[in-house]
């Protein structure tokens, strides 16, 4: 996990976007530094988190952006709304992939993955690499997303689909390794 003194070949930024709570900033804690955490507190603002690795005999920089998500439906004042522009262009300006994020026990929350499909489309380089994320695999007893209805929305619509959970570490990697690999496929 450590970055010093390593000869970085690429620098790749990647979003997490989704709903709030789906569980973005702990798929970011356990790729960034293996942790996670039950009690996480809402992100605020905008942060990121590097974590380099080897792709192909090359080293890869990974810089995964986050930031809080509920907020962006209920803005309703002129100012705000420019402010907002501001912060969101800035958000995706470079990505080269971005991780859709929904809870697979949270309907609402795939429900709202076209809206993030159309912000990503308005906002993000249109050769920008997506997957689609259900995270928290761990609660399968309260499920309220197939894996099917995921699976073919992401086929529709050109994405990469795995469900993941942070808190047993399970796909996390693979999610990451997933973009990061197909991105650098494409540059190389
Ligand atoms: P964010 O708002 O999308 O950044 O969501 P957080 O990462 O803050 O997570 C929201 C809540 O879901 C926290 O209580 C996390 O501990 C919990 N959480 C995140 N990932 C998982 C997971 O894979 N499984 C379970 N059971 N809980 C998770
Ligand atoms: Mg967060």
């Amino acid at each position: 996990y450590g970055d010093a003194n390593q000869k970085v070949d690429y620098v790749f930024k990647v979003v997490l976007i989704g709903d709030s709570a789906v569980g973005k900033s702990q798929i970011l804690a356990r790729f960034a530094r293996n942790e996670f955490s039950l009690d996480s507190k809402a992100t605020i603002g905008v942060e990121f988190q590097t974590r380099t690795l080897v792709i192909q005999h090359k080293s890869v920089k990974a810089q995964i952006w986050d930031t809080a998500g509920q907020e962006r439906f209920s803005i309703s004042s002129s100012l705000l709304l420019l402010l907002y522009r501001a912060v969101t262009s800035a958000y995706y300006r470079g990505a080269v992939g971005a991780m859709l994020v929904y809870d697979i026990t949270k309907r609402q929350s795939f429900d709202h993955i076209p809206r993030w499909l159309e912000e990503l489309r308005n906002h993000a380089d249109k050769n920008i690499v997506i997957i689609l994320i259900g995270n928290k695999s761990d609660l399968e007893n309260q499920r309220a997303v197939s894996t099917e209805d995921a699976k073919e929305f992401a086929e529709k619509e050109g994405l990469f689909f795995l469900e993941t959970s942070a808190l047993e570490a399970t796909n996390v990697e693979t999610a990451f390794m997933t973009v990061l690999t197909e991105i650098f496929n494409i540059v190389n």
